[in-house]
């Protein structure tokens, strides 16, 4: 499927800053909106239903795998998490840019199904800075913080599948990494002629 907007896959270890950096650049560009994704598991603290993601039952799960309701899912740390055709198709049919923060096993599918996506993949700058931060940022009990970590050593080995790496060492930087990935795909030829038609047409290249 060929949408004039823009797919930007954003995968990671837990821990690893992916939230954090997507939040920010949501922030700071407003043609960016997020997939809201549907999960089997709880909601986390402050979490509502709608905005992070949609909490649904297994049951309510299955049945939109069964009716493909989903472009991708995955089970990921023992829950399902799914990105559901409706939370990105409208937008990107629209010529919106969509980021969808999911599994390195669902940026593989999306991959498949839109051969355009953009995959990134987010590296913490060392194993102590990841337990650290998944220490410090207090969301999970000590056993899923391991379980998390152990997961982190395959996720990571699966990095040379994407299109690029950010190291999030220094937050800022990271950031402005981020950015620059995003601002390429918007100076590709293909979107360049449909954002800027008038002025090819005035130099006669259509
Ligand atoms: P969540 O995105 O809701 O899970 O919240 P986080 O705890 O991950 O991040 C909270 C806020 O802190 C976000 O708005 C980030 O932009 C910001 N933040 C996280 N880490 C850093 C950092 O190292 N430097 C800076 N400048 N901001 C950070
Ligand atoms: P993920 O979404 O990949 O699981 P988060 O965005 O929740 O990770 O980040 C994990 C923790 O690390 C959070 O507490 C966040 O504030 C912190 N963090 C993110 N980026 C950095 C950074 N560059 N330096 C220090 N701490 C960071
Ligand atoms: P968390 O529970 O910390 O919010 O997310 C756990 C993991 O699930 C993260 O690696 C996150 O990227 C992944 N995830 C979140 N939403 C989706 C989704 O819709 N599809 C897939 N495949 N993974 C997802």
């Amino acid at each position: 499927m060929d949408y004039p907007g823009n797919i930007i896959v954003v995968s990671a270890p837990s821990g690893a800053g992916k939230s954090s950096l997507v939040k920010a650049l949501l922030e700071l560009d407003s043609h960016v909106r997020p997939s809201v994704s549907h999960t089997t598991r709880a909601p986390r603290g402050q979490e509502k239903h709608g905005r992070e993601y949609y909490f649904v039952s297994p049951q309510e799960f299955d049945a939109m795998v069964q009716a493909q309701a989903f472009v991708e899912w995955a089970n990921v740390h023992g829950n399902r998490y799914g990105t559901s055709k409706k939370a990105i198709e409208e937008r990107i049919a629209q010529g919106g840019d969509v980021v969808l923060e999911i599994d390195f096993q669902g940026a593989m599918q999306i991959r498949q199904a839109f051969a355009q996506a953009v995959l990134i993949f987010i590296l913490p700058p060392s194993w102590e800075e990841l337990r650290a931060r998944l220490e410090r940022r207090g969301e999970d009990a000590p056993e899923i913080i391991e379980m998390r970590l152990k997961n982190a050593a395959q996720e990571m080995a699966q990095a040379h599948k994407f299109d690029y790496v950010i190291i999030n060492e220094l937050f800022e930087r990271a950031l402005f990494d981020l950015k620059t990935i995003v601002h390429a795909q918007r100076l590709k030829y293909a979107a360049q002629l449909r954002a800027r038609a008038e002025t090819f047409q005035a130099l006669h290249i259509i």
